[in-house]
């Protein structure tokens, strides 16, 4: 049986192996859930699949888990980025995990033009990829990017195929990929949408595919729920 509660850890993971917690994940097994020596875990950490894990040693600063038996391989999700402008703070925390729970391999916020948020909380963006994967029985943890520039986003796509939610293309008939697996990124735009120089330069890319997401303007965070839905059911895992 698999214990509910799931606990991603930075740790190898494997028959008998002992897992040291750190204060804040005993203050949340011990403290919040009030769990006890005996209880059962489940545990992952984005490389050896889930485990099984039972406490062997609790306190209020740290404690040991022992990790009993797999439970679950590896399931990698397929080689997506899902690139987006920062938006509000709220928002952007919505795509992050969103992007997640949907099977991003890679998370790239992205400063365009028109993008008004300049910074970004990293670390507070990967924490909540992590309860998404936590959540969502996921085995994997896609990685969240420092905000860089579209040009060097651009620049680090290499021949990756590019899905360029494309606004001005609104309500054009839907042109999915189909059967081109391999990498691909999605690109979302921020609130102000792209720049006429930036939507000329993404449609020009040899790996660029401009897609319409129907006949009404989403909001940056629908769109990007959107598209990773499209790309999924139709080249993705959901296939
Ligand atoms: N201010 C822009 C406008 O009025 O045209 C809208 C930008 S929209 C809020 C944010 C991003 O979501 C866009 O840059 C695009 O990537 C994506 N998006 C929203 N609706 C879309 C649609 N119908 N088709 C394609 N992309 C869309």
């Amino acid at each position: 049986m698999t214990a509910k509660l799931r606990l991603y850890v930075q740790h190898p993971l494997g028959e008998g192996q002992q897992v040291v917690l750190d204060r804040a994940q005993a203050h949340y097994l011990f403290g919040v859930m009030r769990m006890a020596v005996g209880a059962h875990v489940t545990l992952f950490n984005g490389a050896d699949g889930e485990w099984q894990a039972e406490i062997a040693e609790a306190s209020k600063r740290g404690g040991t888990l022992t990790c009993l038996q797999q439970s679950a391989p590896l399931q990698m999700p397929p080689d997506l980025w899902l690139c987006f402008a920062p938006i509000k703070k709220a928002r952007t925390d919505f795509i992050v995990e969103k992007a997640a729970e949907m099977g991003a391999r890679r998370i790239l916020p992205v400063s365009t033009e028109y993008t008004n948020s300049e910074r970004i909380r990293q670390d507070r963006l990967q924490a909540h990829a992590v309860e998404a994967a936590e959540q969502c029985g996921g085995t994997y943890v896609p990685e969240v990017a420092a905000l860089q520039k579209l040009d060097a986003l651009l620049a680090a796509l290499g021949d990756r195929r590019l899905l360029f939610c494309d606004e001005s293309r609104l309500g054009q008939p839907l042109d999915l990929p189909r059967g081109e697996a391999g990498p691909w990124a999605i690109l979302i735009g921020p609130e102000g949408g792209f720049s006429s120089a930036e939507r000329t330069r993404l449609s020009a890319l040899p790996q660029a595919h401009p897609i319409s997401l129907g006949p009404r303007i989403l909001r940056a965070d629908t769109a990007a729920v959107a598209a990773l839905t499209l790309w999924q059911s139709s080249i993705g895992d959901w296939t």
